[in-house]
């Protein structure tokens, strides 16, 4: 069988070294499946002027964020290794897209934050596929097909978002609940449960799209997990809760049953 396709909600780097709902919901998730011979993930947190394929053999790992979190988060590293074949057969299977490998990229922590409680050891390879910011987001949907037939070479496909993504809104309403975040993410599980990928696609139509989901990076990672999504598998949701302004819901396709 294929190996699966998730969209992981990674919300605080400080996941990356906590015992957090979320990290042990990321642990869990991985001992659910067996362990894929690689990993594609797209980030939030990789946003390029076309698309490109992360080529390193020994990918960096990044800490990408800003001043304020502990020095133990800057000292974390996450050594997966990349896979330079898989890449190339990226790049080949983006030809339409006109992907092209770069190296000047490692692990961001939309990868590497979450994959450390999936795979602590390290030993999946790891390729990171970039946001084109010039894309809308039907275009990142069709890279998402094309990038889903790697589930049948055993390589799992992983988004890295959140569904709602609004840091203004988090620092604003710290510890209170914002219900827009609640209903704006039913709106999402309802269209992913009727399979109705278009209404997920057309998401910044939806009347509270400005306030749950301002930040397409965030949000566009999804749409590569869906696009990923086949015949028959059902969606398993996982890590379902919200800070304010962040919904950490993830989400499994292709799991055994
Ligand atoms: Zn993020």
């Amino acid at each position: 069988m294929p190996a699966p396709a998730l969209f992981i909600g990674h919300g605080s780097p400080m996941n990356a070294i906590e015992d957090t709902p979320s990290s042990r919901g990321w642990a869990e998730i991985a001992r659910g499946f067996p362990k894929p011979a690689a990993i594609v993930v797209v980030s939030a947190h990789w946003v390029t002027d076309g698309v490109r394929v992360m080529s390193n053999a020994h990918p960096r790992t990044i800490h990408d964020f800003g001043h304020g979190f502990p020095q133990t988060l800057f000292e974390q590293q996450y050594s997966a290794p990349g896979d330079p074949a898989l890449t190339r057969k990226i790049v080949e299977t983006l030809s339409p897209f006109a992907a092209e490998p770069d190296d000047s990229w490692g692990l961001d922590h939309g990868a590497w934050s979450v994959l450390k409680h999936m795979y602590p050891n390290a030993d999946i390879p790891v390729v990171q596929v970039s946001l084109d910011g010039a894309r809308a987001p039907a275009a990142h949907y069709e890279i998402g097909k094309l990038l889903a037939s790697l589930r049948d070479d055993d390589v799992a496909v992983m988004g890295s978002g959140n569904i709602v993504h609004n840091l203004p809104a988090f620092f604003r309403h710290q510890g209170q609940a914002t219900p827009w975040d609640n209903e704006f993410d039913a709106f999402v599980l309802d269209a992913i449960a009727r399979r109705d990928h278009n209404a997920v696609i057309a998401y910044t139509t939806h009347n509270l799209a400005a306030r749950a989901a301002p930040d397409w990076e965030h949000f566009t990672p999804l749409i590569y997990t869906l696009a990923a999504q086949r015949e028959g598998e059902d969606a398993q949701i996982f890590n379902h809760y919200f800070f304010p302004g962040i919904a950490m819901t993830s989400i499994a396709f292709g799991l055994p049953q």
